[in-house]
């Protein structure tokens, strides 16, 4: 039977332009089908790090020993082995191998852009020159330098399907393109505000200060997609939440030292540094939100700096609490009182960390320091809640190959999928910077190769 492709793949970020280029190199006609006006998806916004272990890069940034195995390790155990071992597997072997693959096609990634991204201390975020963006550009260079056809501004708004089950094609409304099979690259569904819903409450339970940090074209079809053709869904309230003080839509990714964090107890429950991985976690184990407590030495000290232009600010710090949308008050007490916290908590950990803060030592959560005491009235506090949706983790189930599986927990014939679309990759803890779009492409490389091979096999 004659069909317009042999590979089509839905979605151009990262892991559709992956899979389009690697398809192309095993032979495969292929079309990229791009629901917005421009290539590039959350990719194109992203930093573009990418996790991975045993890479050339980081042996000559002077990282030696790294390997497969030890990454699948860190990353089972950080998870308390609750996400799919095979998917894990894979993309821990992967890592490097397609790291390579990246550097040769031309992405740069600089050694001293090797940096330890997650909780651990093996250096495995892998920083590229341009970020996502570059790394968009340079795929798609490879994309067009390939031949691959490529059309815009097209959702994709169903599939065909075959009666035997098997998936032989897109709708795009009226229109049709038949193909052996199908790549769903739609990345996430941070944009759309029912999955939101169904699928990631704690998100949901940020209520109206969540927001999306990524791109328009998240809204989740490749899970509708997917799920019409009889796909099963893993990865449930799984993404990544990081921490706002709910008064900006600028994204700052870590809070500063001087200041300590407080449940509704009034008691601290984490070293207010921790990586960002797992900071927006330990508040969510709070009932979802926290306070920020300093005091005005603190805040006369915040001055701008690379990681900090937007909240943690002496000047927006006191707009804010001119606005009421910071707590100020001349005691603890009455500032515990503002926050509806328990005071005589509240004063008794301020006491406790000043005492630590003169030591110099933080012998509750071994904050790194310098630590600030907190003794100068006005004392300030403020409500942090993990807010911003970063990325999204619930997807379809896939097994190792990239193939996606059915009720029945067998592959669906013609059916393949990558990327932020993809559900049984992360777990409740997220591995560190990097760990998103590395297996986005890592994946995206695999079912780009794999269906290539159904479509080599259908044709015979
Ligand atoms: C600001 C920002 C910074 C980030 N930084 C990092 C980082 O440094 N490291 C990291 O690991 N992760 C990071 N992430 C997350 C990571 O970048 C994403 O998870 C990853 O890029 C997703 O790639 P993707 O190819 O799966 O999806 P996308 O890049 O989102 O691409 C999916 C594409 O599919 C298209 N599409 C959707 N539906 C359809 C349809 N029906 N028909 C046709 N096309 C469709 C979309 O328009 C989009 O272009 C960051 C995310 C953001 C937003």
């Amino acid at each position: 039977m004659a069909r317009d492709y042999d590979v089509i793949v839905v979605g151009a970020g990262v892991a559709g332009l992956a899979a389009a280029v690697a398809a192309a190199d095993e032979g495969a006609s292929v079309l990229l089908v791009e629901g917005q006006k421009q290539i590039g998806g959350s990719s194109r916004l992203s930093g573009g790090h990418f996790y991975a272990a045993g890479t050339s890069v980081q042996e000559a940034a002077g990282v030696s020993g790294d390997s497969a195995d030890a990454m699948f390790e860190h990353y089972m155990t950080l998870n308390q082995w609750l996400v799919d071992p095979a998917v894990v597997r894979r993309y821990c072997d992967l890592s490097a191998p397609t790291f390579e693959w990246l550097l040769g096609l031309g992405v740069r990634f600089p050694k001293e852009g090797v940096y330890v991204s997650g909780v651990g201390s093996t250096p495995r975020g892998h920083q590229p020159e341009g970020a996502g963006e570059e790394v968009v550009n340079v795929l798609d260079g490879h994309r067009c330098h390939r031949g691959v056809d490529a059309v815009l501004d097209a959702r994709v708004t169903g599939l065909i399907v075959e009666s035997d089950g098997r998936v032989a094609g897109i709708r795009i409304g009226d229109d049709t393109a038949t193909a052996a099979a199908v790549i769903l690259a739609t990345g996430g569904f941070g944009a759309n505000e029912e999955m939101i819903e169904r699928f990631y409450p704690q998100a949901a339970g940020a209520g109206d200060w969540r927001w999306y940090i990524g791109a328009e074209g998240a809204q989740g079809d490749g899970i509708a997609l997917g799920e019409a053709a009889g796909a099963t869904i893993a990865g449930h309230d799984r993404g990544l939440l990081l921490v706002t003080p709910g008064f900006s839509r600028d994204l700052e990714v870590l809070l500063p030292g001087w200041l300590i964090l407080v449940n509704v107890e009034g008691r601290r429950f984490a070293n207010e540094s921790a990586p960002y991985t797992v900071l927006g976690g330990l508040i969510q184990r709070e009932g979802g939100r926290a306070f920020a407590i300093f005091d005005e030495a603190a805040r006369r000290e915040a001055k701008p700096n690379p990681f900090s232009q937007a909240y943690w600010v002496d000047e927006v710090l006191e707009r804010q609490a001119e606005a009421g949308r910071i707590m100020r008050a001349e005691t603890l007490d009455a500032l515990a009182r503002q926050m509806k916290v328990n005071a005589r908590a509240l004063t008794g950990t301020v006491s406790r960390y000043n005492t630590d803060a003169a030591a110099g030592d933080d012998t509750a959560f071994f904050k790194p320091g310098p630590l600030s005491s907190i003794v100068e009235p006005p004392f300030y506090g403020v409500e942090v809640r993990p807010a911003i949706v970063c990325w999204t983790g619930t997807g379809l189930r896939i097994d190792a190959d990239t193939r996606v599986l059915g009720g029945d927990e067998r592959p669906i014939a013609g059916l393949y999928a990558a990327g932020e679309t993809v559900g049984n990759l992360h777990g409740d803890r997220y591995i560190g910077g990097g760990g998103s779009f590395g297996p986005c492409i890592v994946f995206g490389k695999v079912a780009g190769e794999a269906a290539a091979g159904f479509a080599r096999a259908l044709n015979e």
